[in-house]
């Protein structure tokens, strides 16, 4: 080997280290797609027979940012079904809130930059515990009443496109917002998952 092919061979050693040191790795939770929280992955079984996305909402007075879900028909028969991560995420909330009861809070890397974020409330137990990573359909959780059993079993879910901590609520100082500055943070759920099932 002449010395100036060794120093290009070293070059090109180089630029790959240097190269290997600047590539970011996946997030080992990035997902595969979406399922639906409850019920079969297809979310078969069960409906929306609560507030759906952007209903208004007597309880809270404002506008209901996820979708309530229960098995038709069932009252409160439905607690204690079990609750399903609707993709690879990382917890980043499982705890109890005064308004919510016992919530989960998942974030889901769509890319190694782009996120969003499920959330499961009125939960009877929780399953999973902060920092950990969970796959779709993993159960994280069963279908509760609330904080006191306020409410008839069924779960409370959102999907955000913001980090909002656990207890985010569309509403300021009492003020419900409108519509378009609650799309600013939430999406509808089961549009989403609908867009991005597993392949
Ligand atoms: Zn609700």
């Amino acid at each position: 080997m002449t010395r100036k092919s060794w120093i290009i061979s070293m070059f090109v050693v180089l630029l790959i280290t240097l190269g290997g040191c600047t590539f970011t790795p996946s997030p080992l939770w990035l997902v595969d797609g979406f399922d639906f929280p409850v019920g079969d992955p297809n979310g078969q079984g069960w409906a929306i027979t609560g507030y759906a996305f952007l209903d208004w909402s007597n309880v809270s007075n404002s506008l209901h940012p996820g979708e309530d879900w229960n098995i038709p028909g069932a009252g409160n028969g439905d607690q204690g079904e079990l609750v399903y991560a609707v993709a690879n995420g990382e917890v980043v909330f499982s705890g109890w809130n005064t308004a919510l009861g016992n919530v989960v809070l998942i974030k889901h890397a769509l890319s190694p930059y782009d996120f969003v974020w499920s959330q499961y409330a009125h939960l009877d137990q929780r399953n999973v515990s902060v920092g950990e990573i969970v796959s779709r359909r993993q159960i994280i959780g069963t279908v509760g009443r609330g904080p006191e059993n306020r409410f008839a079993a069924h779960l409370h879910f959102e999907l955000r496109k913001a980090d909002l901590p656990a207890n985010a609520w569309p509403r300021t100082n009492g003020q419900a917002w409108n519509s378009t500055q609650v799309k600013d943070y939430w999406l509808n759920p089961s549009s989403f998952i609908k867009q991005n099932r597993p392949e």
